[in-house]
């Protein structure tokens, strides 16, 4: 093959791009490649609920290197909707009882769980055992437990395991990724992120009832902030000390309303972080030697925005959810990084769960301790 490398070519064969012509002028050897390089991975969602339905779904309609090939439902309704819209066929449909027998489905390489907290581990497992890879949404799980067991069984069945940790695929997000990391302005001194909304939906919602979600605002928008502070730095924490405020505690009756925080790291950088289901904010601020950035809003879908002391951020708004899903799919066909591991999850979970200590606690300083590149991605 002298023009055209391999995995050129195999690309333009999955994009149905001038394949016929290439393919003609071709010896057929060639043609024989890799079938893993061809394929675009059929990704199955778990759990078809408001963020599968109006972001997942529509933007594996766009994704190169995967596509929605299966669903997982336990709403019978939902599956003729689901696969009248999307031409998924009845073979493809599981619900939580037969989902184990995706297993022997060669159509699905990844499924997606994206249902209620307290589900995402058993169906993680269940999947990995499957021989599945997995994406799995945030937060990872109700604990630390979870996670490692989550970790643990996709080490086992050799499937990989990536976060719906969105935004490390987003380019303004990557930009300030670049920035900490190529020290543009200089040493970062201070970082404040705030990931907040007003929530006035049902009282009954599972987000609001401890069994199901694991706690409130913290394992919901607090995790955008703890990620934001981590990005914004480029370290992991060292200790963190939190207070809880509560305005209307008739309505969270369970869980945590507002939480704010304040972290150390090892480089002196100071990090100050809010979430809150009860204001709204988001945003992330890095204050640095020699200039600053933010951005403004930091973790909403699209789109977001950003400026830096030089001045306005301008990049193009793509569903960020397409390019997540895209970057786990290249994972998995290329060996690319990783952007989001299950460390950084479960990392992410030992930094709730030190935030809800400190706060029982009275706000006592609760340590840290992480190697400097753990929950990492690429
Ligand atoms: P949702 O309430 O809209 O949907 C939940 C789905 O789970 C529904 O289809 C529901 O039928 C199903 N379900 C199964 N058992 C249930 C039970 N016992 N109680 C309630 N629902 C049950 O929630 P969502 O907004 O789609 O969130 C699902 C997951 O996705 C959560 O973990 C959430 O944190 C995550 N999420 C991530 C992002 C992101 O940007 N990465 C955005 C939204 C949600």
């Amino acid at each position: 093959m002298s023009k055209l490398s391999r995995r050129q070519f195999n690309t333009k064969l999955t994009k149905g791009v001038g394949a016929a012509t290439i393919a003609a002028s071709l010896p057929i050897n060639c043609i024989v490649a890799n079938p893993m390089e061809k394929k675009k991975l059929g990704i199955a969602l778990v759990g078809l609920g408001g963020y599968s339905t109006y972001q997942l779904a529509p933007a594996l309609q766009d994704t190169e290197h995967c596509y929605l090939a299966g669903i997982v439902t336990g709403t019978p309704a939902k599956e003729q909707v689901w696969s009248d819209n999307y031409g998924i066929p009845k073979k493809n449909i599981y619900n939580y009882g037969n989902f184990d027998e995706i297993a022997n489905n060669e159509d699905i390489d990844i499924v997606y769980v994206v249902l209620p907290n307290s589900m995402h581990a058993d169906f993680s497992i269940r999947a990995a055992k499957a021989g599945k890879h997995v994406i799995c949404e945030k937060p990872m799980a109700m604990n630390v437990a979870e996670c490692d067991a989550i970790i643990d069984a996709c080490k086992d069945a050799g499937v990989k395991l990536g976060m719906g940790y969105r935004l490390h695929s987003e380019p303004y997000t990557q930009e300030v990724k670049r920035l900490v990391k190529e020290k543009t302005f200089g040493k970062v001194n201070y970082v404040t992120a705030e990931a907040a909304y007003r929530s006035l939906g049902s009282p009954n919602q599972w987000r609001l009832d401890k069994k199901l979600s694991g706690g409130g605002a913290l394992v919901n928008m607090g995790v955008y902030a703890i990620q934001s502070l981590i990005y914004g730095t480029g370290e992991n924490p060292i200790s963190v000390s939190a207070q809880e405020f509560s305005t209307r505690p008739k309505y969270f009756k369970e869980t945590d309303e507002t939480i704010t925080a304040q972290f150390e790291f090892e480089s002196g950088v100071v990090g100050n972080m809010m979430t809150s289901h009860n204001i709204r904010a988001n945003r992330l601020f890095g204050s640095c030697e020699r200039g600053w950035y933010e951005l403004d809003p930091a973790s909403t879908y699209i789109p977001l925005a950003g400026r830096t002391s030089n001045g306005e951020l301008n990049f193009e708004q793509e569903s960020q959810q397409k390019l997540q899903m895209d970057d786990f799919a290249k994972h998995i066909l290329f060996d690319t990084p990783n952007l989001a591991p299950g460390e950084m999850g479960k990392r992410d979970m030992m930094i709730i769960a030190a935030i809800y200590a400190s706060i029982k606690n009275g706000g006592a300083k609760q340590s840290l301790n992480f190697e400097p590149s753990y929950g990492f991605g690429g």
